[in-house]
C-alpha cells in the first residue's frame, strides 16, 4: 500500500455540503482533500438527472450565502442550473486541486495515539488528516422498494435518481411506482411521451402550487448590481418559507389548516373528477409527510393515456406489475421513484473511532449524533447534513451552513487549545437525542403518516425539530462544556 499523503483535514464527498467545507477549511487555511466517488462535484444535482428535475426551494434561497447567483434564470432552479452553479463555485473557489474525483473512500479510521484519521480508498490510496468531514448526503443510495420479483421484470428498469436516458418511452406501457417529490417532477415531463403511463401510488402526497416563472434580464441586472434587492429577495423567500415550520410544529393547528386548504384548492381546481380527487387526497395533516410543490403534476394525471393505480402492488412480474387482487398491469419500462435509503447516512464508507469502535455498530438501534454533527466517540469527526439536521420548510444549504460553521469552531478550538481533538461527551450526545425525540413527537412528522423520516419503528433520525432560526441560534457557539478535550 502507497504511503498515506498527509493533510489537514479530508471531507467525503464532493456534493454541496463538502464543497461547503472544502471551502471554509480553506479560508480558515488548512490544507485539505475532497474525496468523491463520481467523476464531478454536484452531488444530488450529478446524480438526479430524470426529466424535470429541479429543486423545490427557490434558487436564490437554495444557493451559499456567500456565493450568490445574481442571474438565476428561475425561480425554480432545474438540475442543469443548479449542477453548474455547484461546479462554478468549485471553480472560483479553487477548489479542483483539492479533489480526488472518481475515488471512492470504503474506511476511515482514528489512529488514538496519533490523534489522526486515516481514509482509505480504491486501490489502496490513503489520507491521513487531523480532521475529518463526512458529506455523503442523507439521500444518496437509492431504494428500491422490498416488491416480490424485480429482477423477473422483462422490459426495461431503472431508478428515477439513476436515470436512463437510452431507454426509449416514447410509444412504451411505462410504470411508475412511487409519487413523491422526485415523480411529481418527471411524470409530467414524460407523460406526453408514453403510450401508457401508470403511477403506482401507495399514498397520496399534498401539493401546492409551485408558481414558478422565469427571471427577467432587468432582474439579473438589478440583482446583480443593487445587492440590496437581491439581499431582499432571498429574505423574502427565507421568511415565507420559515413561515411554513408552523406547520410542522403544530399539525392541524391554523397554519397547517390554511395550507392544507391551499392544497385542496389546488387539487380541486385541476382534477374535476371527484373519484380521482378522492384518490389523490391525504388523509395525515401537511407536512407528515414532505409538501410537494407542483403545478404540472395533476394535469399530467389528468391526461386519457395516464392512470394512478392505487391498489397494493403484490408482485412484479416478467411482463409487468401483479396487483393485491389479482389484476395485472402490462409494463414495457418499469421506473423506481421510490427514493432512498435514508437512513444509511455514512454507508458504506466503514468508520472506526476510538477503541476501534464501529459507527455502523454504535448506529444499529438507529443514528444518532450531538446537534447533527459530532459523534461520541468519533473524535475530530464532522457530519454534515448529519441525523436531524433535515427540515421540511426551508433551504438545507441554509442548515449546513450552521453547521460547517459549528464544525470550524470545534476545529479552531482544537487547534488554539493545542491538543490532539475533541470528541463529545455520551451523556450530553445521549440527553441532546432524549429531548430531540421528544419534541419530534408532537410534530407534524409523527402525525401517524410513513415517510422516509421515520426508522422502522417509528423515531425521526432525519429531521430537526424547530425552526431554522432557531438552529442557528443554537450552532452559533461551541458549546465547550459538552465536549472532552484530549
Ligand atoms: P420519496 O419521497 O421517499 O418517495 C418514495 C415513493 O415511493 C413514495 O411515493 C412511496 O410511497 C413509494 N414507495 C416506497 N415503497 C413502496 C412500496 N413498497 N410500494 C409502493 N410504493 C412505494 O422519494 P423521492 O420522491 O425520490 O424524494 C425523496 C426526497 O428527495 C424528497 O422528500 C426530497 O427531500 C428530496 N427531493 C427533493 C427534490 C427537490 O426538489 N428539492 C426533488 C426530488 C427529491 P409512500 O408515500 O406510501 O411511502
Amino acid at each position: 500500500m502507497a504511503e498515506a499523503v498527509r493533510i489537514d483535514a479530508i471531507v467525503i464527498g464532493a456534493g454541496m455540503s463538502g464543497l461547503l467545507a472544502a471551502i471554509k477549511l480553506g479560508q480558515a487555511g488548512l490544507s485539505r482533500v475532497v474525496l468523491e466517488k463520481s467523476g464531478d462535484v454536484g452531488g444530488t444535482w450529478l446524480d438526479n438527472v430524470y426529466p424535470g428535475s429541479g429543486c423545490d426551494v427557490p434558487a436564490h434561497l437554495y444557493s451559499y450565502s456567500f456565493a450568490p447567483k445574481p442571474n438565476w434564470s428561475r425561480l425554480y432552479a432545474r438540475q442543469p442550473e443548479l449542477l453548474d452553479y455547484f461546479r462554478g463555485v468549485a471553480d472560483t473557489h479553487g477548489l479542483r486541486e483539492a479533489l480526488e474525483l472518481n475515488t471512492e473512500a470504503s474506511a476511515a479510521t482514528f489512529d488514538e495515539a496519533r490523534g489522526e484519521w486515516t481514509v482509505t480508498a480504491d486501490e489502496g490510496r490513503s489520507w491521513t488528516a487531523r480532521f475529518l468531514f463526512i458529506a455523503t448526503g442523507q439521500l444518496n443510495q437509492p431504494a428500491y422498494a422490498a416488491i416480490p420479483g424485480r429482477n423477473d421484470f422483462a422490459g426495461a428498469q431503472f431508478h428515477s435518481a439513476r436515470w436512463d436516458a437510452s431507454v426509449a418511452l416514447a410509444g412504451r406501457r411505462v410504470g411508475v411506482i412511487g409519487n413523491g417529490a422526485s415523480a411529481v417532477q418527471f411524470v409530467p415531463e414524460i407523460a406526453p411521451e408514453a403510450a401508457h403511463l401508470t403511477v403506482f401510488q401507495r399514498s397520496p402526497n399534498w401539493i401546492i402550487p409551485r408558481s414558478d416563472e422565469a427571471i427577467s434580464e432587468l432582474r439579473h441586472r438589478l440583482y446583480r448590481h443593487v445587492p440590496g434587492w437581491r439581499l431582499m429577495f432571498r429574505g423574502l423567500i427565507y421568511q415565507k418559507l420559515e413561515a411554513n415550520w408552523a406547520a410542522i410544529s403544530q399539525p392541524r393547528g391554523k397554519h397547517s389548516l390554511k395550507m392544507e386548504k391551499e392544497a385542496r384548492d389546488h387539487l380541486a381546481a385541476q382534477v374535476p373528477d371527484p373519484a380521482l380527487r378522492a384518490m389523490l387526497t391525504p388523509d395525515y395533516p401537511v407536512g407528515c409527510k414532505r409538501l410537494l410543490v407542483s403545478d404540472d403534476y395533476y394535469p399530467a394525471l389528468m391526461r386519457d393515456t395516464v392512470s394512478v393505480e392505487a391498489r397494493a402492488i403484490a408482485a412484479i412480474e416478467p411482463g409487468g406489475v401483479a396487483l393485491a387482487d389479482g389484476s395485472r398491469v402490462a409494463l414495457d419500462v418499469l421506473i423506481w421513484a421510490t427514493g432512498f435509503q435514508s437512513h444509511q447516512f455514512v454507508a458504506p464508507l466503514a468508520v472506526y473511532g476510538l477503541g476501534g469502535r464501529s459507527l455502523a455498530d454504535e448506529w444499529a438501534g438507529g443514528p444518532r449524533a450531538y446537534r447533527s454533527v459530532t459523534v461520541s466517540g468519533f473524535p475530530n469527526l464532522f457530519l454534515l447534513y448529519g441525523p436531524n439536521s433535515n427540515l421540511g420548510h426551508n433551504s438545507i444549504i441554509f442548515m449546513v451552513e450552521q453547521q460547517v460553521g459549528y464544525a470550524m469552531r470545534a476545529i479552531a478550538r482544537v487547534r488554539r487549545g493545542g491538543g490532539k481533538w475533541l470528541d463529545v461527551k455520551a451523556e450530553a450526545q445521549a440527553a441532546f437525542n432524549l429531548q430531540l425525540q421528544r419534541e419530534l413527537a408532537t410534530t407534524a412528522w409523527a402525525a401517524g403518516c410513513g415517510s422516509w423520516y421515520l426508522r422502522e419503528g417509528g423515531d425521526n433520525a432525519s429531521n430537526y425539530p424547530g425552526s431554522t432560526r432557531r438552529f442557528a441560534r443554537e450552532m452559533k457557539r461551541l458549546d465547550e462544556e459538552a465536549y472532552d478535550f484530549a
